[in-house]
């Protein structure tokens, strides 16, 4: 199956920047609408886009495990950068396999396919409203001017892993796809969006005049639409989609993002790994600073039995306890006992106190053990016997 892909994106007329972000990249495509202030919004949908992009070239995974790792990644930047704190992501790709397209969704961005005139919706909004209206609760009249209608249940880098919507569709020639942001569905009617995939062949005009009527009816969001094509070509497009069109009325359309930043810094990217590495140690030296301080054992140290704080055991060379009291009573006296055999081992207690309980109780049992007949300590507090 050959594709041929086009592309637009617009501001729309209300917002100050653009925060939706498309990757057309053959064989991957996808749109992500940002979200999360001035700045967040732009990070998130376009770090999720460029991981997508990175996962697939490297092809680790499949298409919603690096749905995944997009997920990841904009998560940690939103944790490590508090001017992006909160952000987050919709993300919804379409990958082409021969005659089928894996998809994989998150938001309510949507993915619509135009067969023999007529668009069937792929995906499934993830937001409140949607719930409300398959809940029954709010018809699907209702939910389109619904005031909370842009809310979502679900979005990319709000957590540490999401759910991702995963489908595969069967595409057949003369198919056409389409992946849009929200701004266009919430500006123009799925009969209108029906209308202009039927009526315009052009995908990349098709894509325009999306955008352009968004606008035309408010132009309240960013707009974002990606258009595939699908055609029977034995000509396979594979290097970089700028296969010769035969006999199709359309021009091949090799569509790029526009040139914005996005080049990649590997040292940056090892920078960020490096304090997230470091900031989970102290975390958890601390943490076990704290744990080992609350904990109390009795053991032995030079042959005594002793009091200690911590843990009776050490980690890569690293003692998790030191001693805090040293008595005089011999560990050996103590050990021959059996309910002290394993003295060595540590005998834990709940605190202070009870340590000091334990060691008490050992320094009587050891008394009395040399009381015993086959003791060889002749003096003795309280003899007995006549
Ligand atoms: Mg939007």
């Amino acid at each position: 199956m050959r594709v041929t892909a086009a592309a637009a994106t617009d501001v729309g007329l209300v917002r100050e920047g653009n925060e939706d972000s498309y990757l057309t990249e053959e064989p991957l495509y996808a749109v992500a609408d940002g979200m999360g202030g001035h700045r967040g919004g732009e990070v998130a949908s376009q770090l999720a886009v460029e991981t997508l992009e990175r996962m697939f070239k490297e092809g680790a995974g499949d298409l919603p495990d690096q749905v995944q790792e997009a997920n990841r990644v904009v998560f940690e930047r939103s944790v490590l950068d508090r001017k992006v704190a909160g952000m987050g992501t919709t993300l919804t790709a379409a990958l082409v396999e021969g005659d089928r397209v894996r998809l994989a969704h998150v938001g309510d961005s949507r993915a619509y396919l135009l067969r023999d005139g007529k668009v069937r919706l792929l995906t499934e909004d993830h937001t409140l409203v949607h719930r409300m209206v398959t809940e029954g609760e709010i018809s699907q009249e209702e939910a389109e001017t619904h005031p909370q209608r842009s809310v979502l249940t679900r979005a990319v880098g709000v957590d540490t892993v999401v759910d991702v919507d995963d489908d595969t569709v069967q595409i057949l020639p003369g198919d056409r796809l389409l992946l849009c942001t929200d701004g266009l569905t919430s500006m123009v009617s799925e009969e209108v969006i029906e209308e202009v995939l039927r009526d315009v062949p052009d995908p990349q005009e098709a894509a325009h005049r999306l955008v352009r009527m968004a606008n035309e009816a408010g132009g309240v969001d960013n707009t974002t639409v990606v258009v595939l094509d699908f055609s029977n070509d034995g000509a396979t497009a594979r290097p970089n989609g700028e296969a010769t069109s035969l006999g199709a009325g359309t021009a091949p359309a090799p569509t790029r993002r526009p040139a914005r930043s996005r080049r990649r810094l590997p040292t940056r990217k090892l920078l960020v790994w490096a304090g997230i590495i470091v900031a989970l140690a102290v975390v958890a030296l601390v943490g076990l600073r704290l744990y080992l301080d609350t904990q109390w054992y009795v053991g032995v140290s030079d042959g005594n039995v002793a009091i200690f704080r911590g843990i009776p055991t050490e980690v890569a060379g690293f003692e998790l306890h030191h001693v805090v009291v040293e008595t005089t009573i011999s560990a050996e006296k103590a050990e021959s006992l059996p309910f002290y055999q394993d003295l060595g081992d540590g005998k834990t207690a709940e605190d202070r106190e009870g340590a000091s309980a334990i060691v008490e109780q050992i320094r009587r049992d050891v008394e009395q053990m040399g009381q015993l007949p086959q003791s060889n300590q002749p003096s003795s507090t309280n003899a007995s016997g006549p």
